[in-house]
């Protein structure tokens, strides 16, 4: 029983010993035989393809050639003895080269047989060589690990190397692993859900991921092992919302009441998109439940995600609830404010506001006016959930901008209520669908992928280095229009101090270009005091400025509608959705806007991708899509927590059908049996159970 256990110490593994075993957990990570078995070959290299020696070129990778053995001599003395085969097909020969294992060779390469050879060809005195092939009999013989027509290529390193362990050493040791445990291997998924989507069983699968018995074999081994991968992820995130709703009874906003009325009839100046419509459904079915609402909303820069938010608001206020929502900085609270004021129109609900410049004797009106229920809707930033403020009846809390609202302070939200109040995330940085079912799958999401009817779309141009004078024209024509004008320069941590110093070197240029009584410029950027950039901010806001130079500190933000161009310095240093946040900064008036993108003359392919792609769309969501396939998923997900996206072997982009199955089949699963009480369930339950450390989904409810 010991030897041939899953979990046994990969040390007992035949050949394997305490060293080896030390190297395989520090490299690695792998410390059992289980470990070994889902330590998955990266790549395969084709053994159905026989090459002719009259195909052979230098630059080829491995090849195989099948031929037989027409001669075999041992030349030159000591260190320098080798032995050269000639390795003959119809269309010629080649040399196969030994410097080692020389008894061996003498021993078994048997001249007048007939042997695969394998290996890299080089050229060596005008004709071809393989060094150290290796030679299987032709015809191979036939054994499960063995007749390999696709053989697995295993990522190793410098230091397992030296202990034989390249990808060959980790290919016999699974080997070994597979003929003494392949029976132990169990069974994850039930076998309903193999039937359903036609995957093959987990040994099967096990078995052909790492020696494939031919393509077909290989490509279903790979779909059931990323379905299971991706299948666990989704239990696990969905099965912690299920516990959230089990556990969290949530606020009933059952009536559509005169406020929604009255705003949407009398007070809208305009239509509604679908998009907005939809999402304003989904809210409303989420708040009928029973349940606590977890919701992200996505929307591009410009969706209207403001009166989605506000529109909810005052449907908690219909019945009976108050609302808030909190901005991550002071300047969008503000904003906030004033477009959530000016939409209501002094009408329908009582807003206020809080942030930390609030005085001591605001502050203690609004407590007092907050208690009493008086004010309806209550603006602020994160300072919100901080301070002492207590609600008579808080029923949904909107939070803008996901990116800088952790998952911890979510949890500070459900903990702060006996029943905790609906929260509605926003978020104007838009991921792809399938990285959010990932990142946020334990939240529902709604997506606003509709723009208002009538936005002249940004019109954005690349310029070179070279067309600076250009630029500068455009820019002065545009000032001429009374348009106001961003500069944006990259600010990255490690160049901190060269980057002001091309900030201020672009500054006296422009001073140079636009001589003063001319015109105003602000500056902004992150070594400043807080009261000095909201000092400079504010000139621009209300115009006095024309020009505003600036780090990236405006990334999330402000609301300049007469703002109408927008200039990316360094632009190639910039990733894709950052670039595509800054152009939303402009686009917010009636007139035509622009965005200029400068770079240097010399582009990486990627870089030149990211401004070819800013110039052929505007949309955030298509955007992210390829900003998801030029960095992959672990970057983008950046300072959101990584964790899930440590993929094995599926891939968010490539494997998004799997991923919308397992999805699914995890829906439907909850749907049919909340608890997973079902006896087909119950290796699902013991998963659930044993991630959730022992808070059973039926102890709770
Ligand atoms: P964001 O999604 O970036 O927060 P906002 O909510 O600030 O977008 O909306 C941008 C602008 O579009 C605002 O001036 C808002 O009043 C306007 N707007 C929102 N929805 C519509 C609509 N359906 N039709 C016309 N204008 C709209
Ligand atoms: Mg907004």
């Amino acid at each position: 029983m010991f030897a041939s256990d899953l979990d046994t110490t990969i040390e007992f593994l035949k050949g394997v010993g305490p060293k080896r075993a030390e190297i395989l957990q520090k490299e690695l990570g792998i410390f059992t035989y289980a470990d070994l078995l889902s330590y998955y070959p990266f790549r395969y290299i084709d053994r159905t393809r026989f090459y002719k020696v009259s195909e052979l070129t230098p630059d080829l990778p491995y090849v195989q050639i099948l031929g037989r053995i027409t001669g075999k001599e041992t030349i030159g003395e000591k260190h320098k003895k080798r032995i050269v085969a000639r390795l003959t097909d119809e269309t010629g020969t080649i040399e196969l080269v030994w410097f080692q294992s020389l008894k061996w060779v003498e021993e078994n390469v048997m001249r007048g047989k007939v042997y695969i050879a394998f290996g890299k060809p080089a050229v060596f005195n005008g004709s071809f060589s393989i060094s150290h092939p290796e030679l299987e009999t032709y015809p191979r013989p036939t054994t499960v690990t063995g007749n390999l027509t696709l053989q697995p290529v295993y990522n190793s390193t410098e230091k397992l190397k030296k202990f034989s362990l390249d990808s060959k050493g980790i290919q016999k040791m699974q080997a070994l692993v597979i003929e003494q445990c392949l029976a132990e291997v169990k069974e994850t998924l039930p076998s309903y859900i193999l039937e359903k989507y036609q995957l093959v069983n987990r040994r099967e699968a096990l078995l052909n991921i790492h020696f494939p018995k031919d393509s077909g074999a290989l490509q279903h081994a790979e779909r059931r092992l990323k379905f299971e991968e991706l299948f666990f992820i989704q239990l696990q995130l969905l099965s912690s919302k299920q516990f959230r709703e089990l556990k969290f009874k949530g606020h009933l906003f059952s009536t559509v009441g005169k406020r929604v009325n009255t705003f949407y009839k009398d007070i809208l100046p305009f239509e509604l998109t679908g998009a907005q419509k939809r999402v304003i459904k989904e809210i409303r079915i989420d708040t009928q439940r029973g349940i606590q609402m977890n919701r992200l909303v996505q929307g591009d820069v410009g969706s209207g995600k403001t009166v989605v938010a506000l529109m909810s608001m005052l449907l908690a206020n219909d019945n009976g609830f108050q609302a808030c929502i909190m901005a991550p900085t002071e300047i969008l609270a503000r904003q906030h404010y004033h477009s959530i004021a000016s939409l209501l129109d002094g009408k329908v609900a009582r807003v206020d506001i809080l942030t930390g410049n609030s005085t001591k004797k605001q502050r203690v009106m609004l407590h007092q006016q907050l208690e009493s229920g008086e004010i309806d809707i209550l603006v602020g930033t994160h300072a919100l959930i901080e301070d002492k403020v207590i609600f008579k009846n808080l029923g949904l809390v909107v939070i803008d901008e996901q990116h800088r609202f952790g998952v911890e302070q979510r949890a500070k939200l459900w903990r702060k209520n006996n029943i905790p109040p609906h929260i509605l995330v926003m978020t104007a940085t838009p991921i792809p669908r399938t990285l959010a079912m990932t990142v946020y799958g334990d939240l529902d999401v709604s997506m606003i992928d509709e723009l208002p009817v009538g936005r002249k779309p940004i019109e954005t141009k690349h310029f070179f280095e070279g067309q600076r004078l250009r630029m500068f024209g455009f820019m002065k024509t545009e000032i001429a229009k009374g348009r106001q004008v961003y500069v944006v320069y990259p600010l990255i941590k490690e160049s901190e101090k060269l980057d002001l110093l091309h900030l201020e070197a672009g500054i006296e240029q422009m001073r140079y270009q636009f001589p003063l009584p001319d015109l105003q410029i602000s500056i902004v950027h992150g070594k400043m005091k807080n009261v000095d950039k909201q000092f400079e901010m504010q000139r621009f806001v209300e115009g006095k400025t024309q020009i505003m130079v600036a780090t990236t500190v405006i990334e999330v933000g402000v609301n300049v509608p007469n703002a109408s161009v927008m200039i990316i310095e360094n632009a190639e240093r910039f990733g894709l959705s950052q670039l595509h946040q800054l152009r939303g900064r402009v686009g917010r008036g009636a007139e035509q806007s622009y965005c200029i993108l400068m770079s240097g003359q010399k582009l990486s392919k990627e870089g030149r991708k990211r401004l070819e792609t800013m110039v052929m769309t505007n949309n955030g969501f298509e955007i992210s899509e390829i900003d998801l396939e030029l960095r992959g998923p672990g970057d983008l997900s950046g300072t959101m927590q990584s964790g899930v996206m440590d993929l094995k072997l599926a891939n968010l982009v490539k494997d998004q059908q799997i991923l919308l199955e397992a999805r699914n089949t995890v829906i439907e699963i909850f749907q049919e049996d909340p608890l997973l009480s079902l006896p087909q369930n119950a290796l699902l339950k013991r998963f659930v159970d044993k991630k959730s450390r022992g808070i059973a989904l039926d102890k709770i409810s």
